[in-house]
């Protein structure tokens, strides 16, 4: 029977003494008790006498009631009272006093093992690195985090350990700390060198330098370029986080299936990319393709649509991506400004030409009117009997043709007034068509050096080529890259690269002739077209131009700097296309920075 729902004590009086008469027990206090907690369903632990429940209670205030060793105790304590097995009883309060006193001791006040703990972990370490502390407290937070007393223990060892690590004093507080939390801490608080010369392991500064590199690897290389995709980039940073708490060997091969598991993810992302990158251009590449046929009459467009094919034609490059949108801007804000003056040109040019029309017709009408009055007035003529009516016809013929005169001659006014607003109309359309041309023709320059862009190099490329297998003329091509530029652009700056490139093109135009051309091939690279001109004589202009940069210093900040390249020479053969000379010049350049740089060569077919 249960009567833990009988909540009245005087019910539960009454059945107690009706029971204890049931059950013919002895009426003692300690009966009537046992058989009133049953009744009232009483648990366990507050059946006990108040003096022990009050015990109990001091007990639980001065422990922590997480710590296991204390709950065991506590349990046995009231399993003994239970029992009345009293002499057990107090042998274990005594021990428990004791170890309450010895633990007491080492546990401390959380507050003060907080403000411990952040002093240490703010303090500069030799020893220990942020990255080493925040392993160790790791390490103690999974293992012990559960269990308030041990972690206590745990965290004021390590406290202790960091503090002791900063003084370079090393005690032995093994006894105190886990095995699991031990390692690192004896790793970290010896000695690189003592570990190594002791054990002949690689120094765990060496790890330490391996794990760092990674975790910058992860976090500067992986990890910054993953913005659009959140869950990877966390995951590179937590890696990160924890290559950089690396100190073993064992640390390395802990991590290794995470890391491997990530770069297979950063390998499908890349693939996704990729095939998102390339379906871009493509629809990029179509867009430009449709709209070069529909403006198909519009030179100005159709320039503004072959840079940005241009672009596209190259591997991606914020620089050439920077120029060409700089480029593109420029051309087009002059392009809108000429192309609204433009149509208000045309605009007027219609209407002069429409009050043109409408000035003709209405001559038309009135020499209508005056054909039939005169014709009226042959015939009155012809019909006249009397000189008063003759004089009446010529009277009215007279004031007609007066009018008539009138009227032609304003008419004629005014239809050369009219031709000739049309004509400046006219004349100021095709002024302003041509220095639309005119820009069009600039976007075939390369904004930086005033030299041919890729565009205008294919197109010039095309008349020569043309040309020359017309006349059966020779046609050199060469292809020339600068030195070491890199170097130049790190030593002087970016600017100073760009300056040079000015000057090489600036000298190589003051010596090549009027039908020489010359066009920026890619960043530091330049293609020579040199018409009528056979190999032998290209590498002399060449040599030419070598000579000329080492007389013609380029000055940065009044600093002489002496710029060379290195140069691939070849001429057309029958059949060729730009893409083959381009090639060819290209191996030939590649020979000759091969060959030392500074030097022209000269492309010769395989096995000839
Ligand atoms: P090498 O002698 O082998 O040709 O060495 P290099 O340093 O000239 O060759 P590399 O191709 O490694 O470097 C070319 C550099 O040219 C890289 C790029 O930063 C720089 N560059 C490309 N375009 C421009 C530009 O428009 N302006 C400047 N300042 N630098 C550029
Ligand atoms: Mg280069
Ligand atoms: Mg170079």
């Amino acid at each position: 029977m249960s009567q833990s729902s009988t909540p009245n004590p005087t019910v539960i009086a009454r059945e107690t003494l009706k029971q204890m008469a049931l059950r013919r027990l002895v009426p003692t206090p300690d009966h009537y008790e046992a058989i009133y907690h049953e009744i009232a369903g009483t648990p366990e632990g507050e059946r006990l006498h108040p003096m022990l429940r009050e015990v109990f209670t001091l007990l639980a205030a001065s422990q922590n009631r997480n710590a296991p060793e204390f709950e065991r105790q506590q349990n046995q304590l009231k399993r003994l009272a239970g029992s009345e097995k009293w002499t057990d009883f107090s042998e274990l309060l005594l021990k428990t006093a004791q170890t309450m006193g010895s633990q007491s001791e080492l546990t401390r006040s959380w507050a003060e093992l907080i403000r411990e703990l952040i002093l240490q972990w703010d303090l500069r370490n030799p020893v220990y690195t942020p990255s080493r502390k925040q392993d160790s407290l790791e390490k103690v937070l999974i293992n012990f985090g559960g269990n308030g007393a041990e972690l206590n223990d745990k965290l004021a060892a390590l406290v202790k350990a960091w503090s002791e690590g900063a003084s370079e004093q090393r005690t032995d507080y093994g006894s105190l700390v886990d095995p699991a939390v031990s390692d690192s801490i004896s790793d970290s608080a010896s000695a690189p060198q003592t570990t190594t010369s002791l054990q002949g392991s690689p120094a765990p500064a060496d790890y330490t330098s391996w794990a760092n590199a990674l975790a910058s690897t992860l976090d500067i290389g992986v990890r910054a370029r993953l913005a659009h995709t959140p869950d990877l980039q966390a995951e590179a940073a937590s890696l990160a986080r924890e290559a950089g708490t690396i100190v073993d060997a064992a640390g390395f091969d802990k991590m290794l299936p995470r890391l491997r598991k990530f770069w297979l993810r950063l390998e499908l992302q890349n693939d996704q990319e990729q095939r998102l990158c390339d379906a871009l251009m493509n629809l990029l590449r179509l867009l430009t393709d449709n709209m070069a046929e529909i403006v198909i009459e519009d030179d100005w467009v159709r320039g503004q649509i072959a840079v940005v094919q241009q672009i596209m034609a190259q591997p991606l490059d914020m620089r050439v991506l920077y120029d060409a949108e700089a480029g593109l801007k420029e051309v087009l804000f002059k392009q809108s400004q000429l192309k609204h003056t433009l149509v208000e040109a045309q605009e007027a040019l219609k209407q002069m030409l429409a009050s043109f029309i409408d000035r003709l017709g209405v001559m038309s009408q009135s020499t209508d009117r005056y054909h039939d009055r005169i014709a009226g007035y042959a015939g009155q003529i012809e019909k006249a009997k009397d000189l008063a009516s003759i004089r009446e016809v010529m009277e009215g013929l007279l004031q007609d043709t007066r009018s008539m005169q009138l009227d032609v001659q304003r008419s004629r006014d005014e239809l050369n007034d009219a031709r000739r607003q049309a004509d400046e109309a006219h004349n100021r359309v095709v002024e302003l068509e041509q220095q639309l041309s005119e820009l069009s023709h600039r976007v075939r320059e390369d904004q930086l050096t005033g030299a041919l862009n890729r565009r205008g190099m294919e197109e010039m490329m095309d008349t020569e080529m043309a040309r020359a297998s017309r006349n059966g003329k020779p046609l050199s091509l060469a292809l020339l890259d600068i030195d070491n530029f890199k170097k130049l652009n790190d030593s002087k700056g970016h600017g100073a690269g760009d300056d040079a490139l000015k000057h090489l093109v600036g000298v190589i135009k003051s010596i090549i002739r009027p039908m020489d051309s010359v066009a920026r091939y890619g960043g530091e690279e330049f293609v020579l077209v040199m018409p009528e001109t056979d190999t032998a004589n290209a590498v002399i202009a060449m040599q030419r131009v070598q000579r000329e940069l080492t007389k013609r210093f380029f000055l940065h900040n009044n600093e002489k700097l002496l710029i060379t390249f290195s140069a691939g020479v070849t001429e057309i053969e029958t059949g060729d296309t730009p893409q083959a000379v381009l090639e060819r010049a290209d191996h030939a350049m590649y020979l000759a920075k091969r060959g030392g740089k500074n030097r022209v060569e000269v492309y010769t077919h395989p096995g000839s």
